[in-house]
């Protein structure tokens, strides 16, 4: 794994063994096609994805409407106040993501969309070598991200989802819940999973 800067100097939620892991998934369907990511926050995830696809000569496209999911707002558990935009009275984490992206010297793989799933979604054709979940974790953010992209991926391609955990003792569900709908569906096989970060591989056909 060949990373321009120490993923830990990005502010995030990522465990080092699972972007090792969302870097190796990403190598490995480059080929097939470009990665998109939905939930960049500040960068951190786009950065294995992006080393992986440069190596490749592939894109990644990041998707985030970089106004916080629910639980990075203010007064909520993941809140940093650094990524508030007073002016704006929200939340703004593009300038940190950008900022991130220069320093990686990842600008010309990845191609930002600053948007949510449903507007960048909605005219989307291209069709994609993976794809990783990690946006709002409300059950409808989860449904309508999961809804929206999955159906664009490749056979052989993954989808991969983050903070999947099977015991709602040890936090939310709806990652968990749109994993098990694509299991259901199907059209994917699991692959092995890294801690909670969840992965399976859609068949030919
Ligand atoms: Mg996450």
């Amino acid at each position: 794994m060949n990373l321009p800067v120490d993923p830990e100097s990005v502010k995030g939620f990522l465990d080092p063994a699972e972007g090792a892991r969302l870097y190796e998934l990403a190598a490995g369907t480059a080929p097939l096609g470009p990665c998109l990511e939905v939930g960049s926050y500040c960068g951190k995830s786009t950065l294995y994805l992006g080393s992986a696809c440069r190596e490749a000569g592939q894109q990644v496209f990041a998707v985030d409407h970089h106004r916080g999911s629910e639980e990075h707002q203010v007064g909520e558990a993941y809140h940093d106040e650094s990524l508030y935009d007073a002016r704006a009275g929200r939340m703004d984490t593009f300038g940190e993501f950008r900022r991130n992206l220069d320093l990686a010297g990842l600008t010309d793989t990845v191609v930002p969309i600053v948007a949510g799933t449903r507007q960048a979604g909605r005219h989307w054709r291209t069709p994609l070598g993976m794809v990783f979940i990690d946006g709002g974790h409300s059950e409808e953010a989860a449904l309508t991200d999961y809804r929206t992209w999955a159906p664009h991926i490749l056979p052989g391609g993954v989808l991969a989802i983050h903070d999947i955990f099977p015991d709602p003792a040890d936090g939310g569900q709806a990652p968990y819940h749109i994993y098990q709908l694509a299991l259901a569906s199907g059209l994917f096989e699991p692959l092995e999973m890294v801690r909670t970060l969840g992965a399976l591989q859609r068949l030919e056909g």
